[in-house]
């Protein structure tokens, strides 16, 4: 059994719809999860804003444009009257149930339902596509198994059970469907994984099932050295290590929903990250093999919206004690730590969330200064990098020779080096570390 998980733009068309249909079609037993069609989610967004904001009026605007949209994709997608027929009641159904909010009061609860429908309409224009063709499948229905608890995590014996028991009902089936980013909460409620959440589906199913392999299939042939974004020349890298991968989509590379690693790392399955343009193309191989000479420095990434706090006081190091009381005040809020920095006198650390910054800085002030940077970026440089005294940190230092860093981290792992700097030098910093520290033919 595979998962093969297809990303918006690999469905953001009646022409890409049958493109994929083409590739799930052979006798192998999947499942495949699919995204919203391209765009769809930011509008949803957009709509529920302003729901959210009263706008009503110009809420109904943005769905009827929408609607419109997906009138055109069943025009193009189906030959039959008689699927012509049931494409045509599928869009009615789920834009009456958009513009059915108009009459309710909209909470936060609303906005979950109205962000559902993205993946609700792709899975079930493909598996009328499927039926259309004659190809055997069936929709297992994410909001029936797919489950985050009290803490946002998924609930694996939950998604494990219920996984198992929506796919008992179809011995007879060996193409199923679901859909990507949207599950339900401990209260039952319909939820979602976070933006590009279709990965970390994907990436579930395939741990709670013990898949041969993860497939992700998007608009570009695999992992690349740089982001493809904010630089020129970057090129595929053929294989990376769980460790090696989840450093990058942690810190910003958005091929990779960050959370996405871990359940295939845990369960050792491999993940393919595919092209759907171009099938044949290699694309990226992610497995626990670390598979590079020492020394050598696979990719860098990015991550953007992140804020420093600098947390300074008389006597640090010596005074024992005064880093946990620093980071027993992140743990109470729940707030994440992403890298550090100390001296005697002072511990910097960069949070990406900084909801509860403002009572954080109250509290730690109460026995230090506490100075705040936001408008920050990571780069990440990820590689195998500490290798006895061969040089690669002061190449990646620099290779960034004229970009003020605000923070240094080297050693936590030996996959990562990791600096800080004013988010206005991304893509300069990006386009430097890539002319420096990567070779092209
Ligand atoms: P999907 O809709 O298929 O989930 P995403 O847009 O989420 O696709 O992810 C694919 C995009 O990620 C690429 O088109 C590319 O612009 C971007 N990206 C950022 N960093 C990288 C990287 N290091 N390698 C490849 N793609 C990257
Ligand atoms: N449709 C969702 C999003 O746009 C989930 C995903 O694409 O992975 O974020
Ligand atoms: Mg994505």
């Amino acid at each position: 059994m595979k998962v093969l998980k297809f990303g918006g733009t690999s469905v953001g068309s009646a022409d890409k719809i049958k493109n994929v249909a083409k590739i799930i079609n052979d006798d192998e037993e999947k499942i495949v999860v699919l995204s919203a069609m391209s765009g769809t989610t930011n509008k949803l967004e957009e709509i529920a804003t302003l729901f959210l904001n009263g706008k009503k009026e110009e809420a109904v605007v943005q769905i009827e444009l929408l609607k419109k949209n997906y009138y055109q994709v069943v025009k193009e997608l189906f030959k039959s009257d008689e699927y012509q027929i049931k494409g045509q009641e599928l869009i009615k159904q789920h834009f009456d149930n958009l513009l059915s909010f108009t009459k309710d009061v909209f909470t936060r609860y609303e906005e979950r339902a109205v962000l559902a429908q993205g993946e609700l309409l792709s899975t079930a224009l493909l598996q009328f596509y499927l039926e259309e063709q004659k190809i055997k499948s069936t929709i297992i229905p994410a909001l029936n198994f797919m489950r985050i608890d009290k803490s946002l995590e998924p609930d694996e014996y939950y998604i494990r059970e219920n996984l198992k028991r929506e796919l008992a009902q179809y011995p007879n089936i060996k193409l199923f469907i679901t859909q990507g980013y949207i599950c339900r909460n401990a209260f039952g409620e319909i939820d979602n994984l976070k933006r590009g959440g279709s990965d970390f589906t994907a990436s579930l199913i395939g741990a709670e099932l013990g898949a041969d392999e993860i497939q992700i299939w998007t608009d570009i042939d695999g992992f690349h050295n740089n982001d493809p974004r904010f630089v020129e020349k970057t090129f595929p890298i053929h294989e990376l290590s769980f460790d090696e991968a989840a450093e990058l989509a942690y810190f910003g590379a958005k091929i990779l929903h960050p959370s996405s690693v871990l359940p295939a790392k845990n369960k050792n399955i491999p993940v393919r990250l595919k092209n759907t343009m171009q099938p044949d193309a290699p694309g990226t191989l992610i497995t626990e093999n670390e598979v590079e000479e020492e020394g050598e420095i696979k990719a860098v990434a990015a991550k953007d919206g992140i804020t420093a706090v600098k947390i300074k006081s008389g006597r640090m190091l010596l005074a024992y004690g005064f880093l946990r009381r620093v980071f027993e005040v992140f743990e109470r809020y729940k707030t994440p730590i992403d890298m550090i920095t100390t001296s005697e006198i002072a511990v910097s650390v960069t949070i990406d969330n900084p909801q509860y910054l403002p009572e954080i800085k109250k509290e730690l002030e109460s026995y230090a200064s506490v100075e705040i940077d936001r408008n920050q970026s990571i780069i990440c440089v990820v590689g195998n990098l500490i290798a006895e005294g061969k040089g690669i940190a002061l190449k990646v230092i620099n290779a960034l020779e004229d970009i003020p860093l605000r923070m240094i981290s080297y050693g936590g792992s030996k996959h990562n080096i990791s600096v800080l700097i004013n988010a206005e030098d991304k893509i300069k910093a990006l386009n430097e570390l890539n002319n420096k520290l990567f070779k092209f033919d």
